[in-house]
């Protein structure tokens, strides 16, 4: 068996290749980040371009370094949701077309829900595990039941705490820092954050501290922010384009706030396993997982809180959190194995009716 990853969701063009064991036979990774830095933003119509012009050479440079051909491959899984509807369409289009072409079956991929499964690649992570997934579209606690049953918790009722870091990287102009000026506003942040003197400068509000219930919100941080900045620009005319210790302050305190918030959401989710039974007594787990579980202070504190409810810790090596093709291979090669949403008619199929994690039953702690 040998399973061909698509990634187009974002702004990333990924493939790669793994084998029956799951093991990574090759990758090739296009990312988009330094256009979109340089424009602000992720524009639509120019990440739909890029992925255009990087889908033909990621796939033959991944199949180069694999000395395989497409004829050797036994499946081609792509990402078909959630995502840039114009980035998306780009990786299901040539997948249909090398799947048209090579006669064989498509497995389509949740973007979310591939998040959710790379941690089994690497750890012995068996069903059923608590599942925080933080990204830069999504904030979401699910339960994680089986390869293709979601139990979903809670989600962002606003924007997501990868969407907040950027934002706050933008306004900040921290790609005018020379040593911050390649990084992603979630890693931008973290290491604006390291230099922090007196975080306690700003004094920023625990989103939902009342709310009794999984979900999140980072609009009012972003609000508290800015709020911030602003009055420091007025103070002292800062200008945010160098590390002066205001901004390193006001990043370490978003950051903090942040990782507080996702602290008590997952707490509130473990609670809410305990009381369903969801996830057996002698065997919890955390997965943490998406982009922002790169980052080491968010995920040392879930790693520290979840200790006093018994629960062990987990997430995908770093590479693996951020978008890649690896993820969707593997979530493919997990769907083949049970003989899952193996498509060979897909023309005729709607590619998109068959991913759930989302849309499954919406339970929120009471
Ligand atoms: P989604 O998975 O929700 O569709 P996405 O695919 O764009 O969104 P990912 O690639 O999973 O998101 O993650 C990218 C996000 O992770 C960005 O918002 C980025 O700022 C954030 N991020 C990356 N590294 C770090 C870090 N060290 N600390 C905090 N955030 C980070
Ligand atoms: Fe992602």
């Amino acid at each position: 068996t040998l399973i061909f990853g698509i990634e187009t969701s974002c702004d990333d063009t990924g493939c790669a290749i793994i084998n029956e064991e799951g093991n990574i036979i090759a990758e090739s990774l296009k990312s988009q980040n330094l256009v979109h830095l340089r424009n602000g933003g992720i524009i639509p119509d120019v990440a739909q371009d890029l992925h255009r012009k990087y889908i033909e050479p990621t796939v033959t440079e991944t199949l180069l370094k694999a000395n395989l051909l497409m004829k050797d491959i036994s499946a081609i899984a792509v990402t078909v949701k959630p995502g840039l509807p114009l980035s998306l369409a780009v990786g299901m289009k040539y997948a249909k077309h090398l799947a048209r072409v090579n006669a064989k079956p498509i497995i389509p991929i949740h973007h979310m829900e591939a998040h959710a499964l790379t941690v089994r690649m690497e750890h012995n992570v068996n069903f059923p595990y608590l599942v925080l997934l933080i990204s830069g579209g999504h904030c979401l606690l699910a339960v994680v039941q089986n390869i293709n049953k979601f139990l979903l918790l809670g989600k962002s009722i606003d924007m997501a705490p990868g969407e907040l870091f950027d934002k706050i990287a933008r306004r900040m102009k921290l790609r005018n820092v020379p040593e911050l000026s390649t990084m992603c506003g979630g890693q931008a942040v973290e290491t604006a954050a390291l230099r922090a003197t007196n975080p306690e400068m700003f004094n920023l509000p625990i989103p939902l501290v009342q709310v009794k219930d999984c979900n999140f919100s980072f609009n009012g941080l972003k609000t508290s922010v800015l709020y911030h900045l602003r009055k420091k620009e007025k103070e002292h005319k800062v200008v945010a384009d160098a590390l002066i210790p205001e901004i390193s302050n006001l990043c370490c305190a978003a950051l903090i706030a942040t990782t507080k918030h996702l602290v008590h959401r997952t707490q509130r989710a473990m609670q809410f396993c305990s009381i369903n039974n969801l996830i057996p007594e002698n065997n919890k787990r955390l997965v943490v997982s998406g982009g922002v579980a790169c980052n080491n202070y968010i995920f040392n504190a879930l790693k520290a809180a979840s200790v006093d409810y018994g629960y062990n810790v987990y997430r995908p090596s770093m590479k693996l959190c951020t978008d890649n093709g690896i993820m969707i291979a593997w979530n493919g090669l997990e769907k083949w194995r049970k003989n899952l949403d193996i498509m060979t008619n897909f023309n005729t199929l709607d590619l998109e009716a068959t991913s759930q994690l989302g849309e499954s039953l919406i339970d929120q702690v009471a």
